[in-house]
């Protein structure tokens, strides 16, 4: 049997570079690529830079170190080789597309809205022609005097349609006198109903709507229009993205119906908040994900993290395959087996800084020393196994280990345990430091160390004995035990160490 051939799954993340990255349209990124990869599908990056005043090179960047830090390769877009970087720089800066094509993850890089005006304005011209979208010179104050007025009488503010009856001779006239204009959608009154994957039947009332503007002019499209034109030519089936955008949705079908374009799927993720259940603000929460990775999170954990923001495993199917019902822990292969649409909730996802930790901890734990370090940049994998176990986060390692990677200047007093006197510790440092310069490098291991400094203790007193080798070791108050410093550090360190400390002590 030949089996009907299945509509590809195309979906995209569209982010503004208007602001860092945030942790909402990282997730957003997040759920795309997971409902792309568990379909076979194609996962779309398109930058929507149309809005120029606010656009920020900076923030494109951020958004493709953000992908990049994620792991979340997108699978299309113009080609990233030296030849289309040599036509690249003829058309913008050099350094720019130097800089650019090196943060992208994969082969491809973004799709441009700003490097797409001749799509858009194709479109436009159609409307504009069908004499489904007219030009509009109404000035912002009149539109701001009109919507006044409406509210004062009760009612929803929305364009009065005033412009649409104007002449075409006064539009011409209009046109070359260069008033200021845009163009509007002639929105028929009508109720338009969606299908919303998570939410359900959404219907509105497009009478409420007004005629929206679509363009500024034929090659400045704003929002609505080029997403639609857009989710058309890149033939995405599913527009999966945040809440906020249910209103904008019957906006978008009616330029669908104007122009006779299939309708996609939509599904609207729920609205991340914070704590205290509101829209997370900046006030609670670091809101973008930079912050999360200059933090020390690990990107796994992010992951899995925002995964969790609005999805939950299904109990059953985890029982079923032997996990605990509640299972949490998901790296990014496993989303990709277990994450599903439909169980995406409709409330408000509640931002869980301590679940982030506790995932991060966790994340930590299952890294190999090896691989720690090389993410620490740090070559003394012993140090690492010393001080793991207390990182809650990457960035507490500086706190925990940097006076072992590089000794630290201390005062002489941190040497005393207790009340003992200067010279006993001065003496059981001199001894100490005479028993690690006769022990073997090949046996410099805590092992062994605590047969010969481990009997020096005995008999002169623990405390005595190493306090003033750890504080010696470590320079802090709080540290490792001594021995395994001194393992970890090795044993000229090690003497160069204690001998530094018995001069301070001598002076
Ligand atoms: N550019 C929009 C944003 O940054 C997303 C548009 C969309 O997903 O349809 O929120």
């Amino acid at each position: 049997m030949v089996s009907k051939s299945k509509k590809e799954i195309r979906v995209r993340i569209a982010p503004s570079p208007t602001g860092y990255f945030h942790i909402g349209t990282a997730r957003t990124a997040l759920f795309n690529y997971l409902f792309a990869r568990q379909n076979g599908g194609v996962f779309i990056l398109r930058i929507e830079d149309t809005d120029l005043e606010r656009s920020d090179k900076k923030f494109e960047e951020d958004i493709f170190d953000g992908l990049k830090w994620l792991g979340l390769e997108w699978d299309e877009g113009p080609v990233i080789d030296t030849q289309s970087q040599k036509s690249r720089q003829g058309r913008g800066s050099p350094e720019a597309a130097k800089v650019k094509s090196q943060n992208y993850i994969g082969k491809y890089g973004p799709y441009r809205q700003t490097e797409r005006l001749d799509i858009y304005e194709k479109y436009i011209n159609q409307l504009l022609d069908k004499n489904l979208a007219y030009y509009c010179f109404c000035s912002k104050e009149d539109l701001e005097a009109e919507r006044q007025a409406m509210m004062t009488q009760g009612l929803a503010p929305k364009y009065s349609g005033r412009c649409r009856t104007l002449k075409p001779e006064e539009i011409q006239e209009k046109l070359h006198s260069n008033t200021s204009r845009i163009i509007r959608l002639k929105m028929p009154e009508s109720k338009i109903t969606f299908k919303d994957l998570i939410r359900g039947s959404i219907s509105f009332d497009t009478g409420l709507i007004g005629d929206i503007a679509i363009a500024k002019d034929t090659r400045t499209p704003l929002y609505n229009f080029a997403v639609v034109i857009d989710d058309y030519e890149m033939k995405i089936s599913h527009v999966i993205r945040g809440e906020d955008h249910v209103a904008n949705t019957p906006k978008q079908i009616a330029i669908q119906k104007a122009l006779d374009l299939p309708q996609p799927h939509y599904a609207h993720l729920p609205l991340i908040l914070d704590s205290d259940r509101h829209k997370m603000s900046k006030r609670f929460s670091a809101a973008s994900l930079k912050e999360y990775r200059e933090e020390g999170y690990l990107p796994q954990a992010m992951i899995n993290f925002m995964a969790l923001l609005g999805w939950h495993s299904s109990p059953e199917q985890m029982q079923e395959l032997g996990f605990s019902p509640d299972r949490e822990i998901f790296n990014l292969d496993e989303l990709v087996r277990f994450f599903n649409l439909k169980r995406v909730q409709k409330a408000g996802a509640i931002f869980n800084i301590d679940k982030l930790n506790w995932l991060n901890a966790q994340y930590l734990k299952f890294l190999k020393d090896k691989d720690l370090a090389e993410l620490l940049k740090v070559k003394n994998v012993k140090i690492i196994a010393l001080v793991r176990d207390r990182m809650k986060k990457i960035s507490d390692f500086q706190e925990l280990a940097g006076s072992l990677l590089n000794p630290v200047d201390y005062s002489f007093e941190l040497l005393i345990w207790k009340d003992s006197p200067k010279e006993v510790i001065l003496d059981n440092l001199k001894e100490s430091l005479r028993i690690f310069s006769a022990t073997l490098a090949v046996d410099f291991n805590q092992e062994s160390l605590n047969k010969t400094i481990g009997l020096l203790a005995e008999q002169r007193g623990k405390g005595e004995v190493f306090w003033p080798i750890r504080a010696a070791l470590s320079g802090k108050k709080n540290s490792p035990g001594p021995l395994e410093i001194a393992e970890a550090i090795g044993k000229k360190e090690t003497i160069k160490r204690i001998e530094t400390a018995i001069k301070k002590l001598s002076n």
